[in-house]
């Protein structure tokens, strides 16, 4: 057992495709490089290369760190072998499973919707309003029979442009489901601005659409300061490569923050962990509201605990002080009001510490 495997902890930033078990994905991928069909078995092999590259056992500085752009392959990647109902069913429930083995007592899951094309990629065969029912249907049947709480975020990925984004935006509003709690701005930071998604975010507030949005991934972030002055979403995600003034900005206007510590490490936008700026608004701030995330669990082959221990190890925080940091800072009231199906005063009420 990890060392915080039994503190009950909450995920606040959890992609689906991302989190899909390791060993899952390599299963898959030998599958294909044993179909006798199978066309490019080279290709599969780099593949499976790049995904035992990344996979990380959390340490105080990582060696074997790999690009941004490198780990965004491994998508394009997981995007192709998950590719039928059957197998997102599977993965998502897998997924479930494994955060509430760790004690997961809250998880959000964020996924990007996506239609699923045949071969060609000429024909739909999963629209993604098939793809987020499917995985609605997966949380609802969970939920019934597990005391893990679950809730899903639809991603917009920057990368995909504003016409796709806006198409999740309005599902989110159409579906109406109390398992949709918000939305999620995440890609490839290397890739398009979120400048050019203003309308998508006047539409979220407008729709009373909470919103998380990634900042801060990579040193030339041209839109943090829209994202922190102008659009100030109600979560933000990583904000690792920020300045002195801007850290400042945060500590005196606060936003609630994941902190993704091992995702950080391997994609080298931290190069050790006892250099995290994780610490930089705990230490300068005792109440700021932090939370700790996988980001992508199943590609790093981590857990919500070992990100605990990563963090607890590196700033020599306490088992207690570790539970506080997750009980206290962030604001449960808050993230149970993106849950529909509590009044205000039942989340007041509701320690998920103490079921
Ligand atoms: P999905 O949305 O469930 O398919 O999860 C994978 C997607 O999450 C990727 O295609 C990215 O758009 C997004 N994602 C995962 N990790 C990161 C990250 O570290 N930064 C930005 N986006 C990410």
């Amino acid at each position: 057992l990890d060392k915080f495997s039994k503190l009950p902890k909450i995920e606040l930033h959890a992609h689906l495709s991302g989190s899909v078990r390791y060993h899952t994905i390599i299963d898959l991928l030998n599958e294909e490089l044993n179909a006798l069909d199978s066309a490019e078995p080279q290709k599969i092999k780099s593949e499976i290369d790049l995904l035992n590259c990344l996979k990380n056992k959390p340490s105080i500085s990582c060696t074997n760190s790999r690009s941004l752009s490198e780990c965004f392959q491994v998508f394009t990647i997981l995007h192709r072998l998950l590719n039928n109902l059957n197998i997102l069913e599977k993965v998502t429930h897998d997924i479930l499973q494994d955060f509430e083995s760790d004690n997961c007592v809250y998880l959000e899951l964020r996924t990007t919707p996506r239609n699923i094309y045949d071969q060609n990629r000429t024909k739909i065969l999963v629209s993604k309003r098939h793809y987020l029912k499917k995985i609605i249907n997966v949380l609802e049947n969970f939920e019934r029979c597990h005391k893990m709480r679950v809730r899903l975020l639809l991603s917009v990925d920057r990368a995909k442009g504003v016409q796709d984004g806006l198409e999740n935006v309005l599902l989110a509003n159409e579906l109406e489901s109390k398992y949709i709690v918000g939305i999620d701005f995440s890609g490839n930071p290397h890739v398009n601005s979120f400048q050019d998604f203003e309308q998508i975010f006047n539409i979220c507030k407008e729709n009373g659409l909470k919103t998380t949005v990634h900042i801060a991934e990579i040193w030339n972030d041209r839109d943090k300061d829209f994202i922190l002055k102008k659009i100030r979403p109600d979560r933000i995600g990583h904000s690792v490569c920020l300045d002195q003034e801007e850290v400042e900005y945060l500590i005196q206007n606060p936003i609630p923050i994941e902190i993704c510590p091992t995702s950080n490490l391997v994609t080298k936008c931290v190069h050790q962990i006892d250099k995290h700026p994780f610490f930089d608004f705990y230490s300068k701030n005792k109440n700021y509201p932090l939370t700790i995330c996988t980001d992508d669990c199943g590609i790093f082959d981590i857990t919500l605990s070992k990100e605990y221990e990563l963090i607890s190890e590196a700033f020599k925080l306490s088992h207690e002080q570790m539970f506080y940091l997750s009980k206290t800072k962030m604001n449960f009231t808050e993230i149970l009001r993106w849950c529909n199906d509590y009044s205000a005063s039942d989340a007041q009420g509701f320690d998920p510490f103490c079921p």
